[in-house]
């Protein structure tokens, strides 16, 4: 398949290097310039399970120099970068082009519906981990999995493609019509574990120190998950409430990239979680009160690591 990934960082390499590893046509599309020199120069340093390598059987471009319309184009940028992602690639949004969004949060089929047509969009969610380690050099390790639907929930055949070819690079791809479930649960878990850690600057492990961690997280769950509940969608607050409690007993040392964009100094992606959440329960005429204020603390928080 011919495949373009915008936002080439740590998730895009890593698809991009699995995609074109197994004979996809693979174009990383990105703005940091100094991974695109390394990626020139030497191929994707590429650290997985099945070992080290350098995959140099994929091109990688600024957004202007894309000029290839591919089959299926992936959003990998953070959730804060998507509309201006897609606005630089829009010459490749015309007709025939399926985008295919694995991003955290909530919102991401809106901002992608204001350049190509509903029936055109493929969401998802992943549970693959990866890590930028230096311009070129991407980490991945553990196993995951990808789930998939068309965004208007009508089965086409081209959904089912996808699929297979995510697969058949190894990435574990199945075709689910209750996607909108596994979001929301990790849109629930990423709202709980990654605002509490961006603010205290615990460590997802350091959240079981006191019993105040885990029940601001089991708060957030309850209150996210309300929500999705609220609007029909087949979430299962205890199976989620029962992962973040796990991943505060085994995560040790591990920083959510919310506390990694914190102390880097960059913007997170708290807008497209607790953000969204919030407005999606205001929208409901209900209130997430916990969940809000870890918003309004991530802010300025963040405003603060900005400034
Ligand atoms: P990342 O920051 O490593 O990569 C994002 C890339 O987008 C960067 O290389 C950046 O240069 C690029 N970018 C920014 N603006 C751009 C623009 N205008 N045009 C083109 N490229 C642009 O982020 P990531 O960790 O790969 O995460 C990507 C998404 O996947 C996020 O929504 C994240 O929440 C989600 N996610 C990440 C993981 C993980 O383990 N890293 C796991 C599951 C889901």
């Amino acid at each position: 398949m011919k495949i373009s990934i915008v936002g080439a960082g740590a998730m895009g390499s890593m698809f991009g290097g699995l995609l074109a590893e197994s004979g996809n046509d693979v174009t990383l599309i990105d703005v940091n310039d100094a991974h695109i020199g390394a990626i020139r120069a030497s191929g994707l340093r590429l650290v997985t399970d099945s070992g080290d390598r350098l995959v140099r059987s994929l091109r990688i471009c600024r957004p202007e120099e894309a000029a290839d319309v591919p089959e299926l184009l992936v959003v990998f940028t953070k959730t804060l970068h998507t509309s201006a992602a897609l606005s630089g690639v829009r010459h490749l949004t015309g007709s025939g082009v399926h985008v295919l969004s694995l991003q955290n949060g909530l919102g991401n089929v809106e901002k992608i519906a204001e350049f190509v047509a509903p029936e055109r969009i493929l969401i998802g969610v992943t549970t693959w981990p990866a890590d930028m380690v230096a311009p070129g050099h991407v980490h991945s390790h553990g196993k995951g999995v990808v789930r998939l639907m068309a965004a208007d929930g009508n089965p086409r055949p081209f959904v089912s493609q996808v699929c297979e070819t995510l697969s058949s690079a190894d990435l574990r791809c199945a075709e689910d019509a209750a996607v909108w479930a596994a979001i929301w649960e990790k849109v629930a878990f990423n709202a709980a574990l990654n605002s509490i850690c961006a603010v205290s600057g615990c460590t997802v492990d350091q959240l079981g120190l006191t019993p105040d961690g885990s029940r601001l997280a089991d708060e957030v769950v309850l209150e996210v998950l309300s929500v999705a509940r609220r609007l029909g969608i087949g979430v299962d607050p205890d199976k989620c409430r029962a992962n973040v409690a796990s991943a505060i007993a085994q995560h040790k040392g591990h920083k959510p990239s919310m506390l990694q964009d914190v102390l880097a100094g960059r913007r997170t992606e708290i807008e497209a979680i607790n953000g969204a959440a919030v407005e999606a329960a205001r929208r409901l005429d209900m209130k997430l009160a916990t969940t809000d204020t870890l918003l309004s603390l991530v802010r300025l928080v963040e405003a603060r690591a900005i400034a």
